[in-house]
């Protein structure tokens, strides 16, 4: 990035559409930067319900995250549903990011899931036939949130630490500047839907503190429910 980036300029890559990547998103997103999320729908909450999610009494995992994907589409997140990230790599100031997306046959087959677990299980990408469209994206930063697959993590050259996880500090950031990891990747267990929530908001706020040149924070009061929900906020 030069000096002269304003946040209209600034893309952020999300891999990974669970908890984690869709709470980096809607930071990012809500604070003007350009976001996009690519997911493969493999988010362990498809087999969770919620009781220990604090201010929420009682929901499904699958119906979380219908509300989480909602809140970050109303705030103009690109979100790649079925499109899975390839390959990340380093390009000039930023990275490259490469997808690939499943065929209309695949997943009408419901053949899909059994398509990525044996790609992610295996190391091996999807096979040709399964591919009916493929896209390279260029990113400023990256955020990986692909659950408790480091795959794309390693093949970047990020630092792990002994215990197999990729190594990051509270701000989330790798040891390759621009990447951020968050959620079950950064730890060997400990995996809750609220910590990964609150990874991505850290990998966010840092990516805004950078581009902003300051420490950001993201803070609302009541007079701006009027002003970004308009006549839906009740009374
Ligand atoms: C049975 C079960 C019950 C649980 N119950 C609870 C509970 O009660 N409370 C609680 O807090 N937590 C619970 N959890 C844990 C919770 O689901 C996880 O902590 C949370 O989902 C982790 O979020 P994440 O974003 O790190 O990863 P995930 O939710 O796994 O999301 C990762 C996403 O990345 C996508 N992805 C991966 N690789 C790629 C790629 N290359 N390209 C594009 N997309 C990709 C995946 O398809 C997936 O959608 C439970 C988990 C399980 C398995």
């Amino acid at each position: 990035m030069s000096d002269e980036t304003t946040a209209d300029d600034v893309s952020v890559i999300v891999v990974g559409g669970g908890p984690a990547g869709l709470s980096a998103a809607l930071f990012t997103a809500k604070n003007g930067l350009e976001t996009t999320v690519f997911d493969t729908d493999e988010t362990w909450m498809h087999k969770a319900h919620l009781f220990n999610y604090l201010g929420i009494g009682s929901v499904g995992g699958s119906e979380f995250m219908a509300t989480a994907r909602q809140q970050v589409d109303d705030f103009g997140v690109d979100r790649r549903q079925d499109e899975e990230v390839t390959a990340v790599t380093e390009s000039g100031d930023g990275f490259l990011v490469e997808t690939s997306v499943a065929s209309e046959t695949q997943r009408a087959d419901g053949d899909r899931a059994e398509l990525r677990s044996a790609d992610h299980s295996s190391g091996q990408r999807p096979r040709k036939e399964a591919v009916d469209a493929a896209g390279e994206y260029d990113a400023d930063f990256v955020v990986l949130a692909t659950g408790a697959n480091r795959e794309l993590a390693d093949d970047l050259g990020c630092t792990f630490a002994d215990d197999d996880t990729v190594d990051v500090g509270v701000e989330m950031e790798t040891s390759v500047e621009g990447v951020y990891a968050t959620g079950a990747m950064v730890r060997p267990e400990e995996w809750q839907a609220a910590i990964a929530v609150g990874d991505g908001a850290a990998a966010a706020l840092n990516i805004l503190s950078t581009v902003k040149g300051e420490h950001y924070h993201d803070f609302d009061v009541p007079d701006d429910a009027t002003r970004v929900f308009g006549e839906h906020v009740a009374e």
